[in-house]
């Protein structure tokens, strides 16, 4: 196996200059920094063009795992230090390339040079290893224009750096330099993809979940924080804010016209969620709605539910096929904890032929019959709020707890 010495890392949309790009550096060395945390002899130099990750013996396969999940990088290389002669050069290059090296594979060798009174130039040095390369390994095939292998020799002040890898990041934005916003998170499939895409715009957010109790069960509460729990590994600690509407639900269906049940709960819902945007200091809220999905989320529907605040209402899966959300929430690990069938609020109280097109007057002049300032307050009395670390279980079934305290 390879001792990789330190990774380089490439930042992800970097279009901006000044302020901005000092703003993302720094987030994005301080994101690093707290996924590597419990490995303190690491160390992370954050350089206008790129980052320096000195691993100092920390195993690559452990932070590579964690750099996956860091947005904001968009490509890295492990590589290897060693001293400024040309056999050190050579011999780790070949050990490299053995590493890297398939069958059929063609490759190149790119040499740089930031010490220009090193004793060889790039070329002779591109010429020197790859002669070194040819003459101990089989089956070698060089090709300049789009090799499988690019053999990067780097010649710093201080040492060499030789890499054989591009490894891909997840792109994006590092979580924080976007602001903050509320998301409304329920226990579905779509919301925890909302929130992964929102966070891979550099939105850092905080969870608004909706419960109903009695109606609704424990489960159905440490699903969604279970949920946050996963997506928390994309950006460290989420608050996670409960939210009762058992009240809220009770009322409306009390006294309302059944067709108009769902616009007015989810009326409420973006109206709590603005107003805890405000005290939290967030800037716009996020959900999880997809056009046309179901019948709240038509655009009519839209309409007369965002009338409740001027707040920007972003909706990241908006154009999305259901396919392609559920292909998402495989791939960022969330997909499997959704559909387990713990009954949220929403699925309790859905009436049974909710209005695809609802009319905006009518549903003002339904929720005017109701003390909305009241039940608004009730709700907001009984907020609960639970700091939620990356990977943490609260389903009944603890017995693979992993708390990985981030
Ligand atoms: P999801 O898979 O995210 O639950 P869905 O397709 O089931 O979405 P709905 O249940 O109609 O759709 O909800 C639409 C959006 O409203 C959700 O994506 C979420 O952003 C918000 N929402 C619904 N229920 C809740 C809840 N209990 N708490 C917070 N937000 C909710
Ligand atoms: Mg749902």
């Amino acid at each position: 196996m390879v001792q990789y010495t330190e990774i380089l890392v490439r930042y992800g949309e970097l279009s901006t200059k000044g302020k901005n790009r000092k703003d993302f550096i720094g987030r994005l060395a301080g994101n690093v920094e707290r996924v590597l945390r419990d490995f303190p002899q690491v160390k992370i130099h954050p350089r206008h063009d790129r980052m320096h990750i000195v691993l100092n013996g920390a195993p690559f396969e452990e932070v590579d795992k964690r750099l996956k999940k860091v947005f904001g990088i968009q490509t890295y290389s492990p590589s290897i230090k060693v001293e400024k002669n040309i056999e050190a050069i050579e011999e780790t290059s070949l050990e490299l390339m053995k590493a890297t090296f398939k069958p059929g594979m063609t490759f190149k060798v790119n040499t740089r040079r930031g010490d220009h009174k090193f004793e060889y130039d790039t070329n002779q040095i591109n010429n020197m290893v790859g002669d070194y390369l040819f003459k101990n390994m089989d089956g070698l095939k060089a090709e300049m224009k789009h090799p499988d292998i690019v053999l990067r020799v780097e010649v710093r002040q201080d040492a060499v750096y030789i890499s054989s890898e591009l490894l891909h990041g997840i792109g994006g934005m590092p979580v924080g330099t976007a602001g903050k916003a509320i998301m409304m998170l329920s226990g579905g499939i779509d919301s925890p993809v909302a929130s992964y895409l929102a966070m891979k715009r550099g939105v850092e957010i905080e969870m608004v979940h909706f419960f109903s109790p009695p109606y609704t069960t424990e489960k159905a509460l440490a699903k969604a924080k279970e949920l946050t729990g996963i997506l928390a590994n994309y950006s460290g600690k989420i608050n996670f804010i409960a939210v009762p509407f058992a009240e809220i639900q009770e009322t409306i269906k009390e006294k309302l016209p059944e067709g108009y049940l769902m616009t007015v709960q989810r009326r409420f819902m973006l109206r709590l969620a603005d107003i805890i945007r405000e005290k939290r200091g967030g800037l716009a809220i996020f959900n999880g709605e997809s056009v046309g999905q179901v019948a709240s989320q038509t655009l009519e529907s839209m309409v007369a539910i965002n009338d409740v605040t001027t707040t920007p209402v972003l909706r990241p899966v908006a154009t999305m096929d259901k396919t392609e959300i559920i292909a998402r929430a495989e791939e960022i690990g969330t997909f499997d904890l959704s559909i387990q069938p713990f009954e949220d609020c929403c699925t309790i109280f859905a009436p049974p032929r909710p209005k695809t097109k609802p009319k905006l007057d009518k549903a003002r002049e339904y929720e005017a019959r109701l003390d909305v300032d009241g039940l608004i307050q009730r709700a907001l009395d009984g907020i609960e709020i639970t700091p939620i670390h990356a990977n943490q279980k609260f389903l009944a079934d603890k017995a693979e707890e992993d708390l990985n305290l981030l």
